[in-house]
């Protein structure tokens, strides 16, 4: 007996980028002390206030069978400060709750696309994209940007890739790059998205962790509203990794298709995370800033310890948990320097590669240590890859 072609073709027998993290991972739990910044994990856990909310809720009942689309006052809220921030129309019924963002980055795409489609995607990507694109029997297109453009995509990037294709994935703020994608991207894309008859799919998780530019979405350009599907959650803007809590936003039919798939696949979210959902949306901008202020503030860190070592590069950080530092003058690739970083300094960071052929030469740290003990870290990293350079 064997598993199914659809299912052996996800991470088709290769690679998956994780690997640095689970020999980080296995290092640890051999006793070895690593600091890890390979991930997307706050240092903080969930703050105990949203905790407490959902211990209430549980403790009151809501242990139950949840509505599959979501809890209508949950849904509503949702829509609510979408339309808030965005000015375009949304009801609940535009939106469907999932358990996190992975679970409507699946949905999104098995709401569209049939298989053997093609999906594209902007590389550098989350190391996600191209595996939630095969696992729902579709194929992947890359478009390949450049970090001279600061990993932007052209206008004639996204066209040429995108002629026979039925969707786009995008993600502003990026991860792993910490781009914004400024106006004129944002022009690009949609524009291409009209001429080539493309659904979008904005992945939107890091929406709240911006220090340079606006984020602007898709779906509030002229004509966009019924070609593009949002991907949000509370992981990041919350501290909520753990809670899995995410949502899709897109045109009625389609939430309806997705509320089958959910129907029949995850059956929802617990009602008490849900609940505490409400409460943690329910505590507003402060609280939001209060969670991002700190990657800020280590990115303007990183790049003060950055002068003092010229030979290496990075991309401006503009938001995010994330800084992507340039290790080309190593004449290393990212992963064997991530490699020798975790061996010899026993430092755990993302080489480029696991997010595609753009990001080559590049690792990415995420800024999720105290700050004193980051600043140590990332001047250890830089002072390595500079002992290393040529
Ligand atoms: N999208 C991006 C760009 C991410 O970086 C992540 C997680 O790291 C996700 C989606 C999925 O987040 P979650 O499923 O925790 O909401």
């Amino acid at each position: 007996m064997k598993p199914s072609n659809r299912i052996e073709n996800i991470t088709n027998g290769g690679s998956d980028g994780w690997e640095i993290f689970y020999k980080a991972r296995k290092m640890m739990a051999s006793g070895i002390n690593v600091i890890e910044l390979s991930i997307g994990e706050h240092d903080i856990g969930t703050d105990p206030a949203i905790l407490k909310s959902m211990h209430k809720a549980a403790i009151n009942g809501q242990t139950g069978y949840a509505p599959v689309p979501g809890l209508e006052e949950l849904r509503a809220l949702i829509a609510y400060r979408t339309e808030k921030k965005t000015g375009i129309k949304t009801t609940l019924e535009n939106v469907i709750v999932t358990p996190g963002g992975q679970s409507a980055l699946f949905a999104a795409h098995m709401a569209i696309l049939d298989e053997g489609d093609t999906a594209a995607y902007i590389d550098p990507y989350y190391a996600t994209y191209p595996t939630t694109i095969r696992s729902i029997g579709a194929r992947e297109r890359r478009i390949i940007t450049s970090a001279e453009n600061y990993f932007q995509p052209t206008f004639d990037q996204l066209d040429s890739a995108t002629q026979k294709t039925k969707s786009l994935l995008i993600n502003s703020p990026n991860n792993p790059t910490s781009m914004v994608y400024n106006k004129a991207t944002i022009k690009n894309i949609c524009d291409v998205a009209k001429k080539n008859n493309l659904w979008v799919i904005s992945d939107e998780v890091y929406h709240t962790q911006i220090w340079a530019g606006k984020h602007i979405s898709p779906r509030e350009i002229d004509n966009m509203v019924e070609r593009t599907l949002v991907i949000g959650s509370l992981s990041k803007s919350h501290a909520m990794t753990g809670s899995r809590l995410g949502w899709l936003i897109g045109p009625e039919i389609i939430i309806s298709k997705a509320i089958d798939l959910a129907t029949n696949m995850t059956y929802g979210v617990p009602g008490f995370v849900q609940q505490a959902g409400i409460f943690a949306l329910e505590q507003g901008k402060k609280f939001e800033e209060k969670i991002s202020e700190p990657f800020n503030r280590r990115s303007k860190l990183a790049l003060d310890i950055l002068k003092d070592f010229p030979c290496l590069g990075h991309i401006p950080p503009q938001g995010t948990m994330y800084l992507m530092l340039n290790i080309r003058a190593t004449g290393m690739s990212g992963l064997s320097f991530a490699g020798k970083l975790l061996d010899v300094e026993k430092i755990a960071v993302m080489p480029g590669e696991s997010f595609g052929e753009a990001a080559s030469g590049h690792v990415r740290i995420s800024l999720t240590l105290e700050d004193n003990k980051f600043a140590e870290t990332f001047r250890s990293i830089c002072k390595f890859a500079s002992d290393l350079s040529l």
